[in-house]
């Protein structure tokens, strides 16, 4: 039997609706998130528009700023230091990918932890060892969202989680792990990848190559998570995961576009909402 697809809008629509719910009871007062660019990435702005299309829905008024590409380290960390100072700013995220000579970290490590919406200051990204934070890491708490929504036990169950980086691949191993999972993380340096895949229950798969999972390397009747963003020759989005022969073995796939990308909007739009003092 094909695998059912999580479908990211629907779930992403269903927060969305709770979230303005959330907004309202917060009474009239503007709750603002900028979002700060340096230069112009085609893809980055479709990130922007599709926030700003989910904030204005949830009732949040989000500013896009643009810096020039010439600018700075200095320069943005100024114009964050504003922001972090500014008593209507609930929320403040910089878009990535920012022009060589700025350091990613130092810049996310600039913005106050409590208007860090999308949950990478170090602050943030360290209480998740602890617990789940109030403003977890948006894309690892949509992978964790996903397999929450297939209804399985994640108590006990396999999990491999492909890519271990610091955003997105060891904060959903670390969120999966607060579930009593038992988590295996694959990466660059795992030797037979295929032999962890196939033991998965719930595979989550973040590294930025598209196909690297077949239908072959899936157990069957596991949840499939992809993560992974790619551009096809012909210029389509896809993942990482071949569709067609995954979603054959499969019980839950995601599907790319429409997978996790929908759902890590409305969980940076919870943020913003936690960071304005809602109780979401
Ligand atoms: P990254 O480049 O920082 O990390 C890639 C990871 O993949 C590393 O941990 C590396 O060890 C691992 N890896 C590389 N080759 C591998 C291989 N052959 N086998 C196993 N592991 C391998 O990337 P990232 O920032 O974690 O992003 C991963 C993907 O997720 C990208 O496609 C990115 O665009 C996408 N992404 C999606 C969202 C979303 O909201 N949907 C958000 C962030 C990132």
């Amino acid at each position: 039997m094909p695998a059912q697809i999580l479908d990211g809008r629907r779930i992403a629509q269903q927060m969305r609706r709770k979230l303005r719910a959330a907004r309202d009871a917060l009474g009239p007062r503007p709750i603002r998130l900028v979002s700060v660019e340096v230069g112009q990435n085609p893809a980055a702005a479709v990130y922007v528009r599709n926030q700003q299309r989910g904030a204005t829905e949830v009732g949040i008024e989000m500013e896009a700023r643009n810096l020039p590409l010439q600018s700075t380290e200095t320069q943005l960390l100024a114009m964050i230091r504003d922001l972090n100072h500014h008593p209507e700013v609930s929320g403040v995220i910089v878009q990535r990918p920012l022009p060589p000579g700025i350091d990613p970290r130092v810049v996310q490590s600039a913005i106050d932890p409590h208007k860090d919406v999308e949950g990478m200051h170090p602050a943030n990204m360290g209480a998740i060892l602890y617990r789940e934070p109030t403003m977890p890491p948006c894309t690892a708490a949509a992978a964790q969202e996903l397999a929450l929504a297939t209804g399985m036990d994640l108590r006990g169950a396999e999990t491999v989680v492909v890519g271990h980086s610091e955003i997105v691949g060891k904060p959903i191993a670390v969120l999966l792990l607060h579930r009593l999972s038992t988590v295996t993380v694959c990466h660059v340096g795992t030797r037979r990848l295929v032999d962890h895949t196939r033991r998965a229950d719930i595979l989550v798969v973040a590294v930025g190559k598209a196909g690297l999972v077949h239908g072959d390397m899936v157990k069957p009747g596991a949840c499939v998570i992809d993560v992974g963003i790619n551009q096809g020759p012909d210029g389509k989005i896809v993942g990482d995961v071949d569709f067609a022969s995954a979603s054959a073995v499969a019980g839950w796939i995601t599907p790319v576009p429409g997978g996790v990308g929908p759902v890590t909007v409305a969980m940076l739009l919870r943020n913003t909402l936690r960071a304005a003092g809602a109780a979401i």
